[in-house]
């Protein structure tokens, strides 16, 4: 009987639980799904870009209007759509900006696509004709790209703005500008910009306007569990050229594996034990006493006993330091982590002139400023709930990558939609030069581009039928005029320094060809709309994980 269960539930899986797409159908499918996901995004595209409401499956809401924010917290399974929201994700973790960008580009470049093949063009002369475009493409984006200084501090705050216009008010979008360009000044050496060296805390409470940039280190004390009375009680609030030290492993009374396997079976064993673990004890407190520390750091968990020794002393401790948190400790103030206290020695000692305990909302903080070692510098952002403050730290995080870009490569380009504006003339004086079939394509990628102006224009509230054949027009005379933000005045982005990284760009093409091609290249989709395993299929049978047999008994699919 039980034989004649599973078979029915195999023949179920084979009949019903695939579901088989395959051929043009597939590729139209596909094309929809990308379509959607430009849709969802499109109207949040620029400084005048809506804003949307998250709400999570938890109640949780929140408010953006940050492409890769919006990607990142909807749920959707949609094949097709996660390796568009996949190529999202890169492009935010690779150059932090752009991501509505490319994904708009990338619906537009399917849309083409559809009417291509409709037209009767195969998929390989589509990608062909794509390619040819992006090359030519990034080319001229570097011809029209603007060098700038790295000491052109109105460039890199332009740049730094650009990032963050739309996500707040003007006021604030200024001062995070500026916030996020010293922030990078602060770590900056040579060209070269090590974001190590800026540690970046979002704390709730408090307004956007209390955060605030520190020339130091800031280590949360709330991840520790160190408690109010070692906190409190006995240490001052400020310390001055402080001594650190800093240790990796665990800080307890180490019971030898010979002792722990002893059964303690009277008193006098039991007292030689208690004399041991005190003594363990003593010689601990007594070395970082010795070693005159002011503050000692410990990656794992100190002993409570130890601690309240310690706090008796005067002596702060911090148990579970973030691990880039004690990284940038040892960089900093010379310190060398070693494993035990045991092993700690006067070299080892790390400095920091001072060292400040002080309460922001609820989190309490250690501010170690006036440091010897690397240069380290701490954003500390503040903003009304936890998520409003972790959406603000993304956004700057954003900000701090652009203009890190801009400096390193020190090349821009103009924004508002006028380098899409300048790349699709380009781009279709190109097509005139190349034959075959893929000039169609060279000339859609051109037309896919005019789709960003568009949005622009679009979200700024403009009638694209009178607003586009005019930027069109006005964009003949100069290349760098694009859609302003408030009313959409078309104005020149250089003389209102509108920039945006070369890199952002460069990556935005790339990105969107790529994944054009990934989505055009698919013509079969085979789903299994059920886990083979959970459905009670499985019979003990290690095979069957792999191999899939028909009901009859032959081998039906080799699973990978
Ligand atoms: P993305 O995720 O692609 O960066 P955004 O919503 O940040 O999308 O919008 C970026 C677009 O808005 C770019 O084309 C950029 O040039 C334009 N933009 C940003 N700030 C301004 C501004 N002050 N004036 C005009 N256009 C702007
Ligand atoms: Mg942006």
């Amino acid at each position: 009987m039980e034989v004649n269960v599973a078979r029915t539930n195999r023949q179920n899986w084979i009949t019903h639980d695939i579901e088989r797409t395959a051929g043009a159908a597939a590729q139209r499918a596909n094309i929809t799904a990308g379509k959607a996901v430009a849709t969802a995004v499109r109207t949040t595209l620029g400084p005048n870009g809506r804003d949307k409401m998250l709400i999570g499956t938890n109640g949780t809401v929140v408010i953006t209007n940050n492409g890769a924010s919006i990607l990142d917290r909807v749920e959707i399974d949609d094949p097709t759509a996660r390796v568009i929201i996949n190529a999202a994700t890169a492009q935010q973790k690779t150059v932090g900006d752009g991501v509505t960008t490319t994904v708009l580009l990338i619906g537009e470049l399917l849309a083409k696509a559809e009417e291509l093949l409709n037209d009767g063009l195969h998929p390989t002369t589509i990608l062909a004709g794509y390619h040819q475009a992006v090359d030519h493409a990034r080319k001229r984006l570097t011809e029209h790209s603007i060098e700038i200084e790295k000491t052109d501090t109105e460039a890199l705050q332009a740049v730094a703005r650009t990032t963050v216009t739309g996500k707040w008010d003007a006021a604030s979008a200024t001062r995070f500008a500026s916030l996020a360009m010293n922030a990078i000044y602060a770590v900056e050496d040579d060209g070269r910009v090590d974001t190590r060296a800026l540690n970046i805390k979002a704390l709730p409470g408090g307004e956007l306007r209390d955060s605030k940039l520190l020339d130091g280190l800031l280590v949360d004390m709330n991840t520790s569990s160190t408690t109010i009375e070692a906190f409190d009680v006995g240490i001052p609030h400020q310390l001055t050229d402080a001594r650190l030290a800093l240790v990796n492993q665990e800080i307890t009374v180490e019971t030898p594996d010979a002792v722990k396997n002893v059964t303690v079976s009277n008193s006098e064993q039991l007292t030689s034990f208690r004399e041991y673990e005190s003594g363990t004890r003593t010689n601990i407190v007594q070395k970082i006493i010795e070693l005159n520390t002011d503050v000692l750091f410990c990656q794992k968990s100190i002993d409570d006993t130890i601690r309240t020794k310690l706090a008796n002393e005067g002596i702060l401790t911090v148990e579970r330091t973030r691990q880039d948190e004690f990284d940038a400790l040892v960089r900093a103030t010379e310190a060398t982590a070693v494993q035990s206290v045991e092993s700690l020695s006067w070299e080892d000692i790390g400095i920091a002139g001072s060292v400040e305990q002080q309460s922001v909302g609820t989190t309490k903080l250690l501010i170690i400023t006036d440091l010897p070692g690397d240069v380290q510098a701490s954003l500390l952002l503040r903003g009304g709930t936890k998520h409003v403050a972790e959406e603000t730290r993304r956004i700057i995080e954003n900000c701090i990558a652009t203009t890190r870009i801009a400096i390193c490569q020190g090349r821009v380009l103009p924004g508002g939609g006028a380098i899409e504006m300048a790349l699709a003339r380009d781009l279709s004086a190109y097509a005139e030069s190349i034959s075959g079939r893929e000039q169609l394509a060279v000339k859609a990628f051109a037309e896919a581009l005019e789709g960003i102006p568009q949005a622009l224009i679009n979200n700024v509230g403009l009638d694209p039928t009178d607003a586009f054949p005019d930027l069109r027009n006005r964009h003949e005379k100069n290349p760098a005029v694009g859609i302003g933000s408030g009313t959409g005045e078309l104005q020149d982005m250089v003389q209102t320094q509108v920039f945006e990284p070369l890199m952002v760009k460069e990556r935005c093409l790339t990105s969107a060809l790529e994944t054009t091609a990934i989505v055009l290249r698919i013509d079969d989709i085979i789903r299994h709309t059920k886990s083979p395993t959970n459905d009670g299929i499985e019979d003990g049978n290690q095979e069957s994980n792999y191999i899939q047999r028909s009901t009859d008994g032959y081998p039906w699919a080799i699973g990978h």
